[in-house]
């Protein structure tokens, strides 16, 4: 089994970590009210999907 041959610092770990962070995944616009939505998903404001409305906002 391979084993490391020096421990890795403190300042070394925390480099290799910061790139780890989670960022803000991708959204587009939707085409019906202009929110921010998720792609492929229906829209949180106002429940379009494809051109039309899939869920009623008001009972979702
Ligand atoms: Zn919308």
């Amino acid at each position: 089994m391979a084993v490391p041959k020096s421990k890795i610092s403190k300042s070394r770990r925390n480099m290799r970590r910061a790139h780890h962070a989670v960022k803000s995944g991708p959204y587009s616009e939707c085409p019906n009210c202009g929110e921010l939505k998720r792609p492929h998903h229906v829209c949180a404001h106002c429940g379009h999907y494809d051109g039309r409305e899939v869920v009623n906002p008001e009972a979702a």
